[in-house]
């Protein structure tokens, strides 16, 4: 009894969880990062023209006017902030400095007269002869 309640939880949990994704991706994702704010701008533009025209043939009250022509106008404030703030795509990454160079041949024990350095010589200092043959 036990496990069929905890299984029609987990369906119903699962049953839920894909209706309200497929009800929140209706569309695809927009090509631009500023695309479906330049298209909000536009639309805010649109009202803003179709509110004018209304009030100009009487159809508003300036007081309705008023309220929704600020309404539009604060949120295109927004939307232009929000274009603003969008940086551009990252450029590509910095390329990886060059692998380390192999140290020349050096040794720090003369081969030859077996002299010692404090660090890695190409020619001994004492016999002057290579390092490293
Ligand atoms: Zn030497």
């Amino acid at each position: 009894m036990f496990l069929v309640s905890a299984v029609l939880v987990a369906l119903a949990a699962l049953l839920f969880t894909l209706l309200i994704r497929t009800k929140d991706v209706p569309e695809p994702e927009p090509v631009s990062p500023v695309a479906h704010l330049e298209q909000r701008k536009a639309q805010i533009y649109e009202n803003l023209r179709d509110l004018q025209f209304e009030y100009r043939v009487g159809k508003l009250s300036d007081e309705d006017y008023q309220k929704t022509k600020l309404g539009l106008q604060s949120e295109l404030a927004r939307v232009l902030a929000e274009i603003d703030g969008i940086q551009p795509p990252a450029p590509p990454a910095v390329e990886a400095p060059p692998p380390v160079q192999p140290p020349p041949e050096t040794a720090t024990v003369c081969p030859h007269c077996g002299a010692n350095f404090a660090r890695p010589m190409k020619f001994c200092g004492e016999c002057g002869k290579a390092m490293v043959s």
